[in-house]
């Protein structure tokens, strides 16, 4: 008892600090900067950012109240809001799977969805740099488990994260395919086709399926209802990578178990 507590206040500490350092990645990627230097500073005034203004969370709440020290422009309430999230998923994770491989290699998972959906959200991408190395590691760590040291702490085996990469990418290449056929413009980007490789070569078919189909419902009903608010029209993009990542977050932390009841009722129904 005392040794999982001490494992959730750990990754959530460990959160909020990597949650600082994806606000830099978040801001960074997508303008083609490097991610170590130069070190941070104001995008406004270029003054450099002290070490303690880059406390997580209480630099911004209690130090800079909100504000740049230097020329007093505001600074995006999403610096905070990534530092909080971080840190919470992190302790989610550390609960779920305490002190075990599993638990590391989902924390850089949940850090990767995190970075990928705010930049999705501010950009409309899911930018290869990020997308690619996940892909490759998520393979590396399934052909690992020829090993049985590596089979004891990783489950998805090269057979699993073989079926899950079909099972992921394969439905939207065919729909994104389909649909370029049928109307001649691009509908699905390809980075959300690619992200689908990731997660399933990672999390395998059945929680890969899984996300397809919660990611799919809900950023169908949250897609229509933006839609309806910004009174956008069918060429409106809806970002699709914050869905994906979400759901797939969902499916790493919980899919056994949905999985698991849903086969149950569908037993108990046939
Ligand atoms: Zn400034």
């Amino acid at each position: 008892m005392m040794w999982s507590i001490y494992i959730i206040g750990c990754c959530f500490l460990f959160g909020l600090v990597i949650g600082s350092f994806l606000n830099v990645v978040i801001y960074r990627i997508p303008r083609d900067l490097s991610i170590i230097r130069p070190p941070s500073s104001c995008p406004t005034c270029h003054r450099l950012i002290k070490p303690w203004e880059n406390i997580p969370i209480l630099s911004y709440v209690f130090i800079l109240r909100g504000h740049c020290a230097g020329c007093g422009s505001p600074i995006s309430l999403q610096y905070p809001v990534v530092e909080a999230f971080t840190g919470i998923l992190f302790a989610l994770v550390g609960w779920r799977f305490g002190g075990s491989f599993q638990t590391l290699v989902f924390i850089a998972f949940t850090a990767i969805l995190i970075v990928l959906s705010v930049i999705d959200l501010q950009t409309r991408l899911l930018p290869d740099v990020i997308v690619l190395p996940g892909l490759l590691t998520a393979c590396l760590l399934a052909v690992m488990t020829l090993h049985p040291k590596g089979a004891a702490c990783w489950s998805t085996t090269v057979s699993k994260a073989f079926f899950g990469m079909a099972a992921g990418g394969l439905p939207l290449l065919l729909l994104a395919w389909g649909y370029l056929k049928l109307t001649g413009r691009e509908g699905m980007g390809g980075g959300d086709i690619k992200l689908m490789f990731f997660i399933g070569a990672l999390l395998g078919p059945g929680k890969v399926l899984l996300t397809l189909f919660i990611g799919s419902l809900v950023g169908a009903v949250a897609g229509s209802i933006a839609l309806k608010l910004a009174h956008g029209d069918r060429h409106t993009q809806i970002p699709f990578g914050p869905f994906l990542s979400g759901a797939a977050w969902i499916s790493m932390m919980w899919g056994d178990g949905i999985i698991r009841s849903y086969l149950m009722f569908s037993d108990l129904a046939g």
